[in-house]
């Protein structure tokens, strides 16, 4: 198995530069996915059914942009003021970028959006509470980085946060801000921190120390410190997984797999297992994952 450094930039036009050899891309979200339920997968990555944001992925995605752009700030002006400041520009510039924002709340209902704003400042909050940002320096935000795998699979997304310490220890951070149960989901957040930090080992050649889950909800960090026999371990399996989802779409046979998370799914309506029947499965390349290699992962906190 091999494996060697494709891109490692937030520019998506140098990311659209990929080696000949690859024949598909795999993101963390869409991977979980097909982990979680194979049918789940096949909605969101082959059929492509839209899902319309929830109040609670757009407050995910306000919470990363304040974040983000709080570091623009000098250290000493990263106060809950500021990133308190931040969070009605940011709803603004969002929807402007992405209207269909705009359709979570009616458009006379100001009271529903000022109350969006606050539960936004809330996890800003939980933020504060287990970081100090004045006394951060990140190396990375919202990153797009990405490896080729087995050479034939680009294994890719955006990193909410990396720190890289002095003595060059990456710790790659994730802000959580969903607010469903932890134990829900944190496997499928530890599976996207694994991933990332395969990316990083291949890119870099160095094991991150820290993966961090910062749950502002909760104000927690969760800390895992992976080595490289479990990233060699968790490569194989990545790329087991590529395989055979390869083989599920050859079969055009994606099962449910009702769980928990069934609960959190935009698509029960045409699940069979509430019911539903699903559409017909896609003609080859409308929506065929193996042509996917150049489309553009999930922002952070689109998935939250
Ligand atoms: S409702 Fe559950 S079983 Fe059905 S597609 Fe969604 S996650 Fe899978």
């Amino acid at each position: 198995m091999t494996a060697e450094p494709v891109i490692d930039t937030q520019d998506p036009t140098v990311a659209a530069v990929v080696p000949p050899t690859v024949r598909a891309s795999l993101s963390p979200s869409r991977a979980a996915d097909f982990k979680t339920c194979p049918l789940l997968y096949r909605f969101r990555s082959i059929d492509r059914l839209p899902e319309r944001p929830t109040v609670e992925q757009a407050r995910g995605t306000l919470v990363h942009a304040v974040l983000e752009r709080l570091f623009d700030l000098p250290a000493g002006a990263r106060t809950p003021q500021s990133a308190g400041d931040l969070v009605a520009p940011q709803w603004d510039r969002l929807v402007t970028e992405q209207p269909e924002l705009a359709t979570l709340f009616a458009e006379d209902d100001t009271a529903g959006v000022a109350e969006f704003l606050r539960s936004a400042a809330g996890l800003l909050e939980g933020y504060f509470a287990v970081e100090d940002p004045r006394r951060l320096e990140p190396a990375e935000r919202e990153a797009l980085i990405s490896a080729v795998v087995d050479e034939e699979l680009l294994i890719r997304g955006y990193l909410d946060r990396l720190d890289v310490a002095p003595d060059g220890a990456l710790r790659v951070v994730d802000y959580k801000t969903g607010g469903a149960p932890r134990e829900a989901f944190e496997a499928r957040a530890l599976f996207q921190l694994k991933f990332y930090a395969l990316v990083l080992w291949r890119t870099r050649g160095v094991v991150p120390r820290v993966l961090r889950l910062l749950y502002l909800k909760d104000a927690e960090v969760c800390d895992y410190s992976p080595d490289a026999e479990e990233l060699l371990r968790f490569e194989r399996t990545v790329v087991a997984l590529w395989q055979a989802i390869e083989q599920a779409t050859e079969r055009r046979d994606f099962r449910p797999r009702p769980s928990r998370l069934c609960d959190w799914c935009s698509h029960q309506a045409i699940c069979p297992s509430f019911g539903g029947t699903p559409p017909p499965f896609p003609t080859a390349g409308d929506g065929d994952p193996l042509t996917d290699a150049r489309s553009r992962p999930a922002a952070p906190g689109a998935d939250e």
